[in-house]
């Protein structure tokens, strides 16, 4: 069926929004496999955001940890994260197809910075959508958000973060579909949002498959982080069809218990959110439940409908660590390598590093999705820096 994955996906919206996703859907599939636009996505994702990104041996964690570590160094482009990938290539769409104005919805900021950011290179109207706690908790992307010229409005209803935040991002897209583009910032939403934003960070793995076939060597396992999963369906597409086991880590936060976690394709079930059909953290009524994480990149009550799918189909395991597992993992990586990773991409490597036994003489890639800069507010004071 068009727009699934396996049984998850399709464009669960009200009947005014299918025209425009249908439009969306031609446009994409268009411009896809267009030359100059193609063209035009690379010569920024090189020249303006710092790809390609490379694969790091982490000889010194390797060592100490008995596993040969590589990091795929997405924290080392511009805006800090793999966010910026999805957002070049959406801001050129919205530019082809005659789009003066767009709009996102963010939650640690990530992705609002990366969308505002993209529409000043573009020359684009930009409005970005944020929760009243994240704004609070992310005062510097707010801030940085404002200087390049986006305009911010506070959503104050509801659990007053990301999911609130997309609610009233699809709304004002319905309402202005237009002259607007809605930049979503994780493989989630109606279709084609999920196919759009997984071409466009597709070129994680790529380029990291790229790099051990040039060395005449795979790894065994391939290790991401998963809040609504973009910059793990961007490193695990490729690696699909080799022999090389998947892990997708969701945020454990601190217990089990509703609302203490975002173990969304471990403790959810399936359900419907932001259009799309996937696993979801809901209570026995269908209402979608708080979530925790100490990273709020992964503070997401749902998950993309690929990730439901290859969990279903067993192609991927899905694990969860714990926040303080995510903080000893963002210390020990800024110790050993000196690489300041983000709090988000910090539960890849927890993983890993809380598990050392399962991996013991393996060859293990890291999805390195962020860097830590942001974080600094929260953790400093749980780590007495
Ligand atoms: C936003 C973000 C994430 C979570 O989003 P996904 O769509 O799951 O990738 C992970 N890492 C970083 C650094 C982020 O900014």
């Amino acid at each position: 069926m068009k727009g699934f994955y396996g049984s998850y996906g399709g464009q669960f919206v009200a009947e005014t929004l299918i025209p425009a996703l249908d439009n969306l859907e031609n446009v994409f599939f268009k411009l896809k496999e267009d030359d100059e636009f193609n063209k035009k996505v690379n010569y920024y994702l090189q020249n303006y955001a710092g790809r390609p990104t490379p694969v790091y041996f982490a000889e010194n964690l390797s060592k100490k940890y008995g596993i040969e570590i590589y990091l795929k160094r997405e924290d080392l482009l511009h805006t800090g994260a793999h966010k910026i990938n999805n957002t070049i290539g959406q801001g050129l769409i919205a530019k082809y197809s005659g789009k003066k104005r767009v709009i996102a919805e963010t939650g640690a900021g990530q992705h609002g910075l990366a969308t505002a950011t993209v529409a000043a290179l573009l020359g684009l109207k930009c409005t970005i959508y944020m929760g009243s706690i994240d704004i609070k908790r992310q005062q510097p992307n707010v801030k940085k958000m404002k200087l390049l010229g986006a305009e911010v409005i506070e959503v104050t209803e509801g659990s007053q973060t990301l999911k609130d935040a997309t609610n009233h991002a699809l709304k004002d897209w319905v309402t202005n579909v237009e002259n607007t583009h809605y930049i979503i910032g994780s493989v989630v939403g109606p279709y084609p949002f999920p196919e759009i934003v997984a071409h466009f960070q597709s070129v994680i793995g790529t380029e990291a498959l790229d790099f051990f076939k040039n060395g005449n060597i795979m790894p065994d396992y391939v290790i991401a982080c998963v809040g609504g999963g973009s910059n793990a369906i961007g490193i695990f597409r490729a690696f699909l069809n080799e022999n090389v086991k998947l892990i997708g880590v969701e945020a454990g936060g601190v217990s089990d218990k509703d609302g203490g976690n975002a173990k969304t394709l471990n403790l959810g079930r399936p359900g419907i959110l932001h259009g799309a059909l996937s696993y979801l953290l809901q209570d026995k009524n269908c209402q979608v439940l708080p979530v925790h994480s100490i990273s709020a990149g992964l503070d997401y009550p749902g998950v993309g409908p690929e990730h439901s799918f290859l969990k279903d189909s067993g192609r991927v395991e899905y694990v969860s660590v714990k926040d303080k597992d995510a903080l000893y993992a963002f210390r020990e990586l800024s110790v050993s390598e000196g690489i300041i990773p983000a709090l988000e991409s910090s539960h890849a490597l927890a993983y890993l590093l809380v598990n050392r036994d399962l991996f013991r003489n393996s060859k293990v890639l890291i999805n390195l999705s962020g860097r830590g800069d942001k974080d600094f507010i929260i953790v400093q004071n749980i780590l007495n820096l």
